[in-house]
């Protein structure tokens, strides 16, 4: 029988393996292992909170783990370095309170990344970026408004990592010890367009006080890569205008130009 402790333990390695997969792109577990070289061991070193214990010598390197071809290996390894990285990060007070990291999800080579502000309750329980109301409302305007597929074609983080306790924005601190982060899971996925969803996304990109209801359908430049402007999916649900859905299309409709040109 094993331990109820160890039992939580293996359970949360688990779904952080699982998760891990779903951030590096793949779609399927393989299962032509035995069962010694089940993939737990495959994880780059430092992705689980737990590693201590794990003889050193069982571990598989990161190759190891990108065996099956890959379109853009090289994308692949450094978007999956940067989480590797960020391990169980307790760089700021967000950590506290915090469920899970939700880390981002989606297609690691997509050409569309849409960035948020911050997890809310739904996805720090699932660890999972927008999958509450305002996830809803965001996969509507990416499945119906531009016909493009969530998580085939787009790929979804927010500035801060970590739930803020009552869903207030996050503080300056917090944005600035997660920054550096998603600029380099940006960097990584290097896409053709960012959008930054809301004011809190807009202002941590461009570095200033951004007034999103004047500068949102404006494109701007983040490391060389293309960043529109619009407003967040909450906002839409608390406004739901005839003027602030037309607004929100349109800014999408510019995205799409550029994503099809
Ligand atoms: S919000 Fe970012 S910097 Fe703060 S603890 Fe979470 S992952 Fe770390």
């Amino acid at each position: 029988m094993v331990p109820t402790t160890e039992r939580a333990l293996l359970l949360r390695q688990l779904k952080n393996y699982l998760l891990f997969l779903k951030e590096s792109g793949h779609t399927h577990i393989p299962l032509n292992h035995e069962l010694s070289e089940l993939p737990v061991m495959a994880v780059p070193t430092g992705y689980f909170q737990d590693r201590s214990a794990e003889p050193s010598e069982s571990r598989m390197t990161q190759d190891s783990l990108f065996s099956e071809p890959q379109d853009h290996p090289e994308e692949l390894l450094s978007l999956a370095a940067v989480r590797e990285d960020l391990g169980d990060c307790q760089r700021c007070k967000l950590c506290e309170n915090r469920q899970t990291i939700v880390f981002g999800s989606g297609n690691p080579h997509a050409d569309l990344v849409f960035v948020g502000e911050g997890p809310g309750a739904d996805e720090d329980a699932q660890g999972l970026p927008f999958v509450g109301r305002a996830g809803k409302k965001l996969t509507e305007i990416i499945e119906k408004g531009m016909l493009l597929d969530r998580e085939k074609d787009t790929y979804i983080c927010n500035i801060v990592k970590c739930r803020p306790p009552g869903n207030r924005d996050p503080e300056r601190d917090e944005v600035a010890a997660c920054k550096p982060f998603l600029i380099k899971q940006l960097k990584a996925i290097r896409p053709k367009v960012i959008v930054a969803l809301g004011k809190p996304a807009a202002s941590t990109l461009l570095g200033r006080n951004v007034a999103i209801t004047k500068e949102r359908g404006t494109w701007h430049e983040f490391e060389g890569m293309k960043l529109m402007l619009t407003y967040h999916p909450a906002y839409l649900l608390r406004a739901y205008t005839r003027e602030n859905r037309q607004a929100v299309y349109e800014d999408m409709q510019k995205v799409l130009e550029v994503l099809n040109a």
